[in-house]
This record gives structure tokens, C-alpha cells and sequence, in this order.
């Protein structure tokens, strides 16, 4: 063999890149088809990672394929520019931000290639999201192994860019144990395909000459100049992930150049395709959660468990079921913990539910009467499996803001040790917690593989408390070689960790790493700065003693955030989960869009870029910024991420707040006016509602006034009733004296103006049940639809105005009854931020309920009609968040109605946001996701059922042909044991347009008249 002198090492570079941005990007937009984005918000939603580093990128490309972004790199490397390329951006270690172009993979390069069942092998694109991949292979019985708890959003290319694991790594390894080749580029534009390498193909590879050949020839020789370092210095654990897999270049592991590529976060290659190894999809699962008295005693039994083959053993401790029990996250599931302080939830798979259920079985019986018993629960039902597998998968979240502590954060989120020496190293590292004031953080992880998660209470925001985070950071580091581990378990080093390599490889290792960079990356274009030639771990914090951010006065008030809009903002912590394409509600905008900044972190990360806490923050103008004004504009305040983020990131407020200051002391949308202004003019319309609905629904009226209103003209203006549910009330005969007691039935405007007969039926409902309703009469108002646009000083006087009159009820113990869910959590949630301190808010707050509710928790002994039958349901979106859909499912089932609750999200009209100019498609494509499609397929005989004015009106301008009903309307029309038959306002008929013209015809005749007495008064001066 020929000796091939290894190159220097790369260092660090002394300063960011110098490059011409403006010339970058012309020279992107000219070149390659894809969306090059360098403006200020861009920049701003891509600024950080799920970590705690922020690097403003220099610009965004979002490649519409794979030759797109290759045509990119190789733009950026003749403009010098570095490049990061970015899946999910869930990375924690600071490895998916950098001050570089951006390669966005998840938006459009996320297909499936190609797939050879026989094989049991798939070729993908880099973008693809692990559980689309996964829902994609099903049809062939087969699965990609590796799953991290970010399943739903993380990117094959990202899990490829980090070696990720998950905790169904036991069975299946890490990501590099299930790849056999991948296709990749360097920034220096060399393109192929890599994989383990047999000594023909290495000498064609070499034969054939150039830029490849002196790659492969540099890592043999790498390889062989290091293998004694290699095989004395590499952790034999099965979560060693820190350092590039160096050892996969060895001999006796093929030289296999994927493999070492595997885990490289960006900094020697990118990967355009990548050809994985899957695994068969287990038929039935069954779970063990054993109960211990701590959970190092768990960790020490794991070891015996492992050799029972368990797809899952993973380990959790009281910390954070406290912090779960204390945030109510997975309340349910919880109440399935068997007894103790710590837990190993063992998950044990086969291709039949016996076979599963054979295994948790002889687990059982061998550690019946063994020294260390366990308390012991087992579960061979996929809900009550999928309960317990979120107490584990949400832990991130759970831990990062809980109510009265300190805020924590990763850092030190990941280190492995060998499994049989875990628990000694989790006693060990509690010493060190409590040595540096972090004590109470919880610990959780792959306890099988002995890798270990945790969140600290780090003090990032203070110089000496940052000295104490690098100081801890040092000594964990330390602990964990002197247990033969590894800094990263699954979570990649990138900046957090990059800077300790050296503790755990030793100097002549990293100078090995330093090579591979030069190898395949020479001028440093890479990721700089991330696991080799790294940052420091404490510059580029996403906070940092320097963070200054501006100090923001605000309308709401914020109790859960100490008070404070930039506490409010600060809430995301990055983990992603907005970002994924089904299920629950959140982020109905991101799931239509697959935008960053169309996500909740998207929007987070510009109001966080708002506050200017930083010198370089792309978002400069506070409150007047039109950037954040443009990320929050396909927001829908459907309140999904109150509910489905882990922190309960509340965009829909953040929204009002940040519409109420961006449009103070000036001309706000047309639509603000006249949606937001809708309650008051509802109530003008009240005096003539046929002539008003004449007047909406003309044909080139109609098109005049949507296009003033600023509504989109596809839509059609609603119709008010005849007669408004007040004025039906005022002259309503109860006929019985309601021996429960009084309640309201709040008239909000979209029963009361558009809908009354649906006020009517619950009135006869609630009558039925014992109750003497009073509808109040004068005109009142939540203020919804003030919130919603932002006006939110006039939403404070109305709903000061209401509370004034509902006070006397409320005072005397009266409960609320809600029909329109928006405005009923209104009462429940915004009120009080919105008027904090007042105790009649509180009272409001306390005593409104639902109709579903008052019939099933406050009305002891009532029963509802039996109604049989089968129903689909649409949960409005702020009762999913708010006041949540249990009471209306246990009424309907009583009812003897065969349910169907559609997870179907936000149906996509959310109020104003649907009717307004702009917003149609997206609109639309929410509700086609699945609400539309699913009203379509129901049988005729199904009802279908849909509480908010919104997701009726969706489903019927939706082309279903339905028109959805109201539990109360249900419920109403069960006592009469008649069908359901709604009554809805009627188009108006000729009559009522011949009226208009009159009226329209007067009205010219008095304007001429008025216009000729005004010309005689002129001309008489
Ligand atoms: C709440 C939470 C839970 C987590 N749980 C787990 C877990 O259980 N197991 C686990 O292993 N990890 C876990 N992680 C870490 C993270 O989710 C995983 O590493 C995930 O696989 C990253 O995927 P991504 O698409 O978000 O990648 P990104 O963060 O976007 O990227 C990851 C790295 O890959 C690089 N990269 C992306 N695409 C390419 C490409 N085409 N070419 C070259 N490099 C590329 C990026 O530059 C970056 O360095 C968790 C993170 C969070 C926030
Ligand atoms: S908004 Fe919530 S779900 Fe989305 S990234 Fe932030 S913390 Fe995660
Ligand atoms: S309110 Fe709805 S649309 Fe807006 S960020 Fe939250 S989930 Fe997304």
C-alpha cells in the first residue's frame, strides 16, 4: 500500500464567515429553483435548534429536491458561505443552528424511493419524517427500528445527521445499525455512494482516481494510523454516539465509510439519499412497568432484565411523575403506575399477542419471590400501552417548565455508561447535583442501554451562573469516563459536548477527528464550530449573560409566566412537536403548510427575536415588526398549542397581544373592522335581519361588501335570524318553576344572531332537567372577536360590561351555561388575563360550564333521552384546549349514541380567521385534512355533530352537503322523540330583494333630494 500523508487538522475559525449575503443570495435565487429566503423572519425562525444555542443563519434554502440542493451547496461553496442542513431541528446539542445557509430537507425532499420487501430494504430522501416513513412501510409488514421519541417530526436525514436511537434502540440498535448505504456530497462537490467498503471496491474506488479516490485513501491510511487508539479508547457500550465512528473504518468492521459518516451532524457531509435497513413490524406488544423503591435500584435491576429480550426497557423516576401529576399531563396513565419511586417500563413485542404476553409472562414469574421484588403491573391493550409509553416520550417536556421551579434546561441531557454500572452512576451524579444546587431534576432514559436523560436548573442568564453551568458540565464529563461512558447517548455532541471530546477520547483521538474533517471538508464550510474545532459550550447561548431583551408593557396578564410577555414567549423549548403532519390539534397552519414558521416554535422563535435580546436579532422593529405580523398571520388562534404543546405554548393569546400593539393608533385590516366589530353589528342587524341578509347574499352586493369587509369572496357572509334568541326569550313561558335552581344560558352573538334555534332547544333541554334559565336580554358580549383581532381594550370594556351584568347571578352561586365553545372558554381562560384580579372574572371563570357539562356534573339523577344511532363528532378546537370533550362523549354514550370523535384538529374556518381575504386556501386545506373528507363519507343517518358556529359553518360552505347539529338540538329533539331536524336563518326570498331595492331605491330618491336642497342652499349662499 502506498502511505498517504494525512492532513492537518481543521481549527477553529477565529471569526464567523465574511460572506457577501446579498451576492449569495442572488446568486441561489438565479441558480437554483428551490425558495431561497434571506429576509428577517426567515432567518429568525431558523436562529436555534431544541437546544440552548442561537446562531442567526445567514439564509434559508428550502430545495424542492435533492438536485436542488445539491445546485446549492455547490453556490455556497463558491461564495465561501457555510452550510448546515436541517430535518426536523429537534437536535438539543446546538448541532441543527449555525451561522450558515440552511438546507430546509423536511418541506418537500421526504419521499420514499423505492422499497424492496425481499430485501427488507428502502431507499429515501433525506426530509422524510420517521413515522411517515413508518405509516408508509406498513403495507409491506415492515419498520424502520430506530424510534426517538420524536417520532413524529424527526427527519431520516436528522436521525441519520445524529446516529439517533430511541428507546426502541434495545432490540434494534442505533441508526448506524440499521443503514447500508448512503448517498452523500461534500461542500467540495463530490457526490457518491458509501457503505462498507470490500478491498475490490476499494481498490476500483482508488483505480478510478480524483477527488473520491484521495478521500478513501486518506481515511485507510487515517484508520490505520489510529487503529490502536481506536480499539484501546472507543467506549464498548451500547450507547456510545459522542465522537465520529472512527471504528466503523476498522478492518474487522468492513471499512464501512457510511457507517463513520453516520452520527457526523453535518460538519463532513451532506446526505441526499439514504438506503435503510428495516426490520418486521411487531404484530402485538405487551408492557411490564415495574415499580422499585428509587430509581437507582431501578437502574440496577436492569441489567437482569435485558437478557429477556425486551424491545423497550426504559426507566423513569418520581421527579417526574410529580412534575407530570402536578401539570395534570397524562393523568390516566399515571393512576397505572404500580407502587414506588422509581420505574422500568419493559416492553416486550411478538408476531401474536400471545407470543408478547408469553414474554412479559416468564418475566414476571422470574422475578416473583426474587431478593429485590419489584411491584409489578402488566398491560397487553394497545390504549392502555400507548398511555404509559407518552408518561415516558413526553418527559422533555414535562420537565422543562414546571409551576414554582426554576426552568431547566439540556447540557447535560444524555450521557450513557455501561448499563451494568447505571445505577452506581446515577448515585453518583445526584451527589453532583446536589453538590451544585440542581438537586430535584428528574432523571429518565434507555435504561437497557444505560443511557440517561435529565434536565437542569442551569442559570444561563447570569455570568457566574453560566461559570457554574461549565464548571458542573466539567465534572459530569469526568464522571462519566471515569464509568467508561459516553457524553452523548443518542442525542449527538454538537456544540454542547464537542468542546469535551478530548477528556473522553484523548488528545491524538480528536486530532484523528480534526483529520476526517480536513479529509472531507477541508476549507471548514461544513457546520463549523460543531463536535470538531468546536464553540465553546457556553458562547452562542440562546440566552446568555449578555441577553437584554426589551422590556414589553402588555394587555394580558400572564399568571402563569410570572406575569410577563417575554416569559410567555420564552416557554417554547424547541421540542418540535408542533411540527407534526397529524393527530390531535396542533399546529393546524404548520400540518397544511409544513413551514417553520407557519409552526408554533416557528412563531415563537420571531416573537422571541422580538424581544431584541440580542445585538444581532434579525427582528428590529418591536411591535411594528412585520415579520412576526407575517408568521402570525396564518396562525389561527385555535388555542392547539395551549392544549397539545408539552409547555403550553399559548400562540393565540401571544397573537392578540401582538395584533393589539402592531396595529395601536392605526388603520387595521378591513377585516378587524368588520369581523371583529361583528357582535355590534349583529346587533344592527337584529332591527331589519331580512333586509340585511338581502343585502349580504345580492349578487354584486354581496361581492362589493366582502371585498370592503375584507373577506375572501368565496365565502358566504352567514344569514342572520328572524328572530334573535333574546327577543325569542323575552316572550318564552318556562311553564315550569325549575326546582334545581337558576341558570344562565349565555347569549352569545353566534346562537343569539345567527343560530337561535339552537338557544331554543337548549333552553327546552335545560327546562326538561329541572332548571330555570334566564337568558339575559340587553345586549352583551364576550369580546371573543375583539380578542381575536387584537382590539383589545374594547374587548376589556365589553366583557367588564358583561361581567357587570351576569355578576348578581354569578354572586348568587348561578352557573353559566356556554353553547358556542370559543366564546364558553373565553369565560374559562382569557377573561382573567385579561382582568386579572377581579373576582367576579374568578367567579365566571369557576361557574361556566357547558350544556354537556351542567347535565352530566351538576345535575344529580338526570338522565338524557335515549337516542340510539350512530354520530361523528368535530370537538371545536378552543373545547379541546380548554374545557375538553369528556362531559359531551359520557352524555352522548349514555344517550346509547354510537360515537365517533374525529381527531380531525382545527377545522380550519377558526372564527374570523377562514372568512378573511387570504386565508381561504389554507383555510380549506385545514378542513379537507380530514373533517371535510369525513362528513362526506358519513351515512345520511349518521349525524353529525359540531358545537361551534365555526366548524358548522366550515362543513357546510365545505361542499358536504350536510348541515351539522348541536348536542342541544340532539338533546332537545330526544325528549320530543322526533328526529333531528335543524332550523337555520332562510336565504332570502325575492320578496326580501324586491324589498331592498326599495329600500335602495328610497334611498337614492332621498339622497337626490337631500343633494338638490344642498344645491340651493349653496347657490343661495
Ligand atoms: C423532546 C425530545 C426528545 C428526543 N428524544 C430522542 C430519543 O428518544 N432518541 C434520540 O435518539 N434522539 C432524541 N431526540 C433528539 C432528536 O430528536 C433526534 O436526534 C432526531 O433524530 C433529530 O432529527 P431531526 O430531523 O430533528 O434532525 P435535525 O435536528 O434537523 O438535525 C440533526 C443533525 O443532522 C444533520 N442533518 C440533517 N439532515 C441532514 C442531511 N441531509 N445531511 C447531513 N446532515 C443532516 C443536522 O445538521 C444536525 O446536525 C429528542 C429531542 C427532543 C427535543
Ligand atoms: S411550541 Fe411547543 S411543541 Fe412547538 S417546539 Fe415549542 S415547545 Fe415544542
Ligand atoms: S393557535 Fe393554533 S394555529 Fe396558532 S400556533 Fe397555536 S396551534 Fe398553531
Amino acid at each position: 500500500m502506498t502511505s498517504v500523508s494525512l492532513p492537518d487538522p481543521v481549527v477553529r475559525r477565529a471569526r464567523p464567515p465574511q460572506v457577501d449575503a446579498r451576492e449569495l443570495e442572488r446568486a441561489l435565487r438565479e441558480r437554483v429553483g428551490g425558495e431561497v429566503r434571506f429576509d428577517a423572519g426567515s432567518r429568525g425562525a431558523y436562529s436555534t435548534d431544541a437546544s440552548n444555542y442561537r446562531q442567526v443563519p445567514i439564509g434559508v434554502v428550502v430545495p424542492h429536491g435533492v438536485e436542488e440542493a445539491a445546485a446549492a451547496i455547490a453556490v455556497c461553496r463558491e461564495h465561501g458561505a457555510p452550510v448546515v442542513s436541517r430535518g426536523g431541528g429537534t437536535s438539543l446539542a446546538g448541532q441543527a443552528c449555525n451561522v450558515a445557509v440552511v438546507i430546509d430537507w423536511s418541506k418537500y425532499c421526504h419521499n420514499l424511493v423505492s422499497v424492496d420487501p425481499a430485501a427488507r430494504t428502502c431507499v429515501v430522501e433525506p426530509g422524510i419524517v420517521l413515522d411517515e416513513l413508518n405509516a408508509q412501510l406498513t403495507a409491506h409488514r415492515l419498520m424502520f427500528g430506530p424510534k426517538p421519541a420524536t417520532h413524529d417530526h424527526c427527519t431520516l436525514g436528522g436521525m441519520i445527521g445524529n446516529n439517533s436511537c430511541g428507546a426502541t434502540a434495545q432490540a434494534y440498535g442505533k441508526t448506524v445499525d440499521n443503514l447500508v448505504r448512503l448517498e452523500v456530497l461534500t461542500a467540495d462537490g463530490v457526490r457518491f455512494w458509501a457503505g462498507p467498503t470490500s478491498g475490490e471496491e476499494y481498490e476500483a474506488i482508488v483505480a478510478a482516481g480524483g477527488r473520491r479516490a484521495g478521500i478513501y485513501r486518506a481515511l485507510r491510511e487515517l484508520s490505520h494510523a489510529y487503529a490502536g487508539q481506536i480499539r484501546e479508547r472507543y467506549p464498548q457500550i451500547p450507547r456510545r454516539v459522542s465522537g465520529y465512528n472512527l471504528d466503523s473504518l476498522l478492518p474487522e468492521q468492513g471499512f464501512d465509510v457510511a457507517r463513520a459518516l453516520t452520527g457526523s451532524e453535518s460538519t463532513l457531509v451532506t446526505i441526499l439519499h439514504a438506503e435503510l435497513r428495516l426490520v418486521p413490524k411487531p404484530a402485538a406488544q405487551a408492557l411490564v412497568v415495574l415499580g422499585y423503591p428509587d430509581i437507582a435500584s431501578a437502574a440496577d435491576a436492569a441489567p437482569s432484565i435485558a437478557p429477556h429480550r425486551p424491545e423497550q426497557l426504559e426507566g423513569l423516576d418520581d421527579r417526574l411523575i410529580t412534575f407530570e401529576r402536578e401539570r395534570r399531563m397524562n393523568p390516566e396513565a399515571l393512576r397505572l403506575l404500580p407502587e414506588g419511586n422509581g420505574w422500568l417500563m419493559v416492553i416486550f413485542s411478538g408476531d401474536s399477542q400471545d407470543e408478547a404476553d408469553a414474554k412479559a409472562r416468564a418475566l414476571i414469574d422470574e422475578l416473583h419471590g426474587s431478593e429485590h421484588e419489584p411491584t409489578v403491573r402488566f398491560y397487553d391493550d394497545p390504549e392502555h400501552e400507548a398511555e404509559l409509553a407518552d408518561v415516558r416520550e413526553v418527559a422533555l417536556g414535562a420537565t422543562a417548565r414546571v409551576p414554582d421551579m426554576p426552568d431547566t434546561w439540556e447540557g447535560w441531557e444524555d450521557s450513557a455508561v455501561p448499563p451494568d454500572r447505571l445505577g452506581d452512576y446515577l448515585r453518583d451524579l445526584a451527589k453532583l447535583y446536589d453538590e451544585f444546587g440542581y438537586s430535584g431534576s428528574a432523571l429518565y432514559g434507555h435504561f437497557g442501554q444505560g443511557c440517561v436523560h435529565t434536565r437542569i436548573p442551569f442559570d444561563l442568564i447570569s455570568s457566574e451562573g453560566i461559570g457554574t453551568f461549565r464548571r458542573f458540565i466539567e465534572r459530569a464529563a469526568d464522571l462519566v469516563v471515569s464509568y467508561g461512558g459516553s457524553f452523548s447517548g443518542e442525542h449527538g455532541d454538537g456544540q454542547s459536548r464537542g468542546e469535551l471530546l478530548g477528556k473522553m477520547f484523548g488528545d491524538e483521538l480528536v486530532r484523528a477527528f480534526g483529520q476526517v474533517k480536513a479529509i472531507f471538508d477541508p476549507d471548514n464550510l461544513m457546520n463549523p464550530g460543531k463536535v470538531v474545532a468546536p464553540y465553546r459550550l457556553d458562547e452562542n447561548l440562546r440566552l446568555g449573560a449578555g441577553w437584554a431583551p426589551r422590556d414589553y408593557d402588555s394587555h394580558f396578564s400572564y399568571p402563569d409566566d410570572d406575569g410577563r410577555f417575554e416569559r410567555a414567549v420564552m416557554r417554547c423549548v424547541g421540542v418540535g412537536k408542533c411540527r407534526h403532519s397529524s393527530g390531535g390539534v396542533m399546529c393546524p397552519s404548520y400540518m397544511v403548510t409544513r413551514e417553520e414558521e407557519h409552526s408554533t416554535r416557528g412563531r415563537s422563535r420571531l416573537l422571541f427575536e422580538m424581544l431584541e435580546g440580542h445585538a444581532d436579532s434579525p427582528v428590529t422593529a418591536g411591535w411594528r415588526s412585520t415579520e412576526v405580523r407575517d408568521a402570525l398571520d396564518l396562525c389561527l388562534a385555535c388555542k392547539g398549542c395551549k392544549k397539545d404543546c408539552p409547555v403550553e405554548v399559548d400562540m393565540a393569546t401571544m397573537k392578540a397581544e401582538f395584533l393589539a400593539h402592531h396595529y395601536a393608533g392605526r388603520l387595521r385590516p378591513r377585516a378587524h373592522y368588520s369581523m371583529g366589530w361583528l357582535p355590534a353589528v349583529a346587533q344592527v342587524a337584529a332591527r331589519a335581519p331580512r333586509l340585511v341578509n338581502a343585502l349580504t347574499q345580492a349578487p354584486i352586493l354581496r361581492d362589493v361588501l366582502t371585498t370592503a369587509g375584507g373577506i375572501d369572496r368565496r365565502r358566504r357572509i352567514p344569514l342572520f335570524a328572524g328572530q334573535t334568541l333574546q327577543a325569542w326569550a323575552a316572550r318564552h313561558d318556562p311553564g315550569t318553576s325549575g326546582l334545581r335552581g337558576e341558570v344562565v344560558l349565555w347569549p352569545d352573538t353566534f346562537t343569539n344572531h345567527l343560530a337561535p334555534s339552537i338557544g331554543q332547544a337548549a333552553v327546552e333541554v335545560l327546562e326538561a332537567a329541572g332548571w330555570r334559565v334566564i337568558v339575559p336580554t340587553q345586549p352583551l358580549c364576550c369580546g371573543l372577536t375583539w380578542i381575536s383581532t387584537g382590539q383589545l381594550a374594547t374587548a376589556r370594556r365589553v366583557l367588564q360590561r358583561t361581567v357587570g351584568a351576569l355578576a348578581p347571578h354569578l354572586q348568587r352561586g348561578a352557573k353559566v351555561v356556554g353553547l358556542e365553545p370559543s366564546c364558553t372558554a373565553v369565560f374559562r381562560s382569557d377573561a382573567r388575563e385579561l382582568m386579572p384580579g377581579d373576582r367576579d372574572v374568578q367567579r365566571l371563570r369557576q361557574q361556566t360550564v357547558t350544556l354537556a357539562e351542567l347535565l352530566t356534573d351538576h345535575t344529580d339523577g338526570w338522565q338524557p333521552p335515549h337516542l340510539g344511532g350512530q354520530a361523528i363528532a368535530q370537538t371545536h378546537c378552543h373545547q379541546h384546549a380548554i374545557m375538553g370533550y369528556d362531559a359531551d362523549q359520557a352524555l352522548l354514550r349514555a344517550a346509547g349514541v354510537d360515537l365517533d370523535v374525529l381527531d380531525a384538529g382545527c377545522c380550519g374556518l377558526a372564527g374570523n380567521f377562514g372568512f378573511e381575504a387570504g386565508h381561504y386556501d389554507v383555510s380549506r386545506a385545514c378542513g379537507e385534512r380530514v373533517l371535510l373528507p369525513a362528513v362526506r363519507e358519513a351515512a345520511p343517518d349518521t349525524l353529525v355533530l359540531a358545537d361551534g358556529f365555526s366548524c358548522r359553518t366550515q362543513i357546510e360552505q365545505g361542499g358536504t352537503g350536510r348541515t351539522p347539529v348541536h348536542l342541544a338540538e340532539v338533546l332537545a329533539a330526544g325528549l320530543r322523540n322526533q328526529p333531528v331536524r335543524p332550523s337555520r336563518p332562510a336565504a332570502p326570498a325575492a320578496a326580501d330583494y324586491a324589498r331592498l331595492a326599495a329600500v335602495a331605491a328610497g334611498a337614492a330618491g332621498l339622497g337626490t333630494g337631500l343633494g338638490a336642497v344642498a344645491r340651493w342652499r349653496i347657490h343661495r349662499g
